[in-house]
């Protein structure tokens, strides 16, 4: 950038950030040779993502603060610049497609060390100590562990003969999720919750204004999207969307994109992933028929369409919405219908799953119900 006093070459950036709408850098430069200074504003095509950083203050992502991170982390270890010019690449657009345009550096911090973690333990351990400032022996005796956990093979985790599979599977509104919490729970293994996978794509899709039956725009959109469970948290691009998720007009969108076979080759993958490594409880429409066939036990959860609308009606009345009977019952018939006529994975019992009606049984009744099967 040339200096507008004496038009010499060379100007050294000072500071650097977003304008208030974030469209545009706002620069202020010096210049080497007369050292005065001048601002200038730069287009930039996306919103800038602005780091808020521990002591509180702003500033605008900035890649090659990122990289010079990565490289020392990664000084004389077996990783190419390549490598390294890639991870940021990655980070950068995870970044960039996260729907916060606002995010802790902690998040930034945790989006490396995923990375290191998988390309060289040594640069991670080096980057950790460093970012989680390890000032005690448990905090840096976690991570260790964390990387020990890491080092058991998946492969061998699969055929691990303790690892199995719970499917409970059935229309919306029959009680999945709390039985499968609650199941779950009792047997002290993860619940999974797909239903929230296929919502948290769908409300991505709506944030960004994405028609489902445009296949280009769902597919680079699901490549740079990562779905989490942490604690029975939803994160989605590792934001928290555990209650954005549950709106009517989500569950719309859900079923939608659940017809998609771009979503459910992602999405299925995933799941297989997750219930491959740890025994878990997982609910939706197609486990037990397609994402684990040979689950230890299968469940196919129903009740009339007019309880499951009142099921409904009772919740979101419970958390002070504004709700109407009729619509949900509406709502419900519509999303059955998409659910059981999509070409793909269907909704539809399993031959050798055990039907359960829970029209009129309470919670506990239920669970108790799925917990004698097993036993039997
Ligand atoms: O279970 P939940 O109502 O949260 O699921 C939302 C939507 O996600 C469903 O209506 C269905 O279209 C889709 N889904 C699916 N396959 C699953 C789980 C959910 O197609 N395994």
């Amino acid at each position: 950038m040339k200096c507008p006093y004496c038009d010499h070459e060379d100007t050294k950036v000072i500071d650097s950030r977003p304008t208030e709408d974030g469209y545009e850098i706002r620069r202020r430069r010096e210049c080497e040779n007369c050292r005065r200074r001048f601002t200038t504003y730069e287009k930039v095509e996306e919103p800038v993502v602005m780091i808020i950083k521990r002591d509180g203050r702003r500033e605008a992502f900035d890649r090659a603060k990122l990289k010079s991170g990565i490289v020392r982390a990664c000084e004389k270890r077996p990783v190419s610049m390549d490598a390294i010019d890639s991870m940021v690449e990655r980070i950068e657009r995870k970044l960039n497609n996260l729907m916060e345009k606002e995010v802790k550096s902690g998040l930034v911090g945790e989006m490396v060390m995923e990375e290191l973690k998988t390309i060289d333990q040594v640069a991670y351990i080096r980057f950790a100590s460093v970012y989680l400032r390890f000032n005690d022996a448990d905090n840096f005796a976690r991570e260790v562990a964390k990387l020990q956990a890491r080092d058991e093979r998946p492969d061998e985790a699969c055929s691990r003969e303790d690892v199995y599979q719970i499917a409970i599977d059935g229309p919306g509104g029959a009680g999945k999720s709390t039985i499968a919490k609650l199941v779950a729970k009792k047997l002290g293994i993860d619940y999974i919750d797909t239903g929230a996978m296929y919502r948290s794509v769908g409300y991505k899709a709506m944030i960004y204004g994405i028609d489902p039956s445009d296949d280009q725009a769902m597919k680079s959109m699901l490549d740079g999207t990562d779905i989490d469970f942490d604690n029975g948290v939803v994160m989605l691009d590792g934001v928290d969307v555990s209650s954005k998720i549950r709106t009517q007009e989500v569950s719309a969108m859900a079923s939608k994109v659940a017809s998609l076979s771009a979503v459910r080759t992602k999405l299925v993958d995933m799941q297989r992933n997750i219930g491959m490594k740890k025994s878990v409880v997982m609910d939706g429409r197609d486990i037990g028929t397609n994402v684990f066939k040979d689950a230890k036990y299968k469940f196919f959860l129903t009740a009339s369409p007019e309880e499951r609308a009142k099921r409904r009606f009772d919740e979101l009345k419970a958390k002070g919405e504004d709700v109407n009977y009729d619509e949900i019952l509406e709502d419900i018939e519509e999303r059955d219908y998409r659910d059981t006529h999509r070409e793909l994975n269907p909704l539809r019992k399993a031959e050798d799953a055990v039907e359960v009606d829970t029209t009129s049984m309470n919670i506990e009744q239920v669970a108790n119900t799925l917990m004698n099967k097993m036993g039997e």
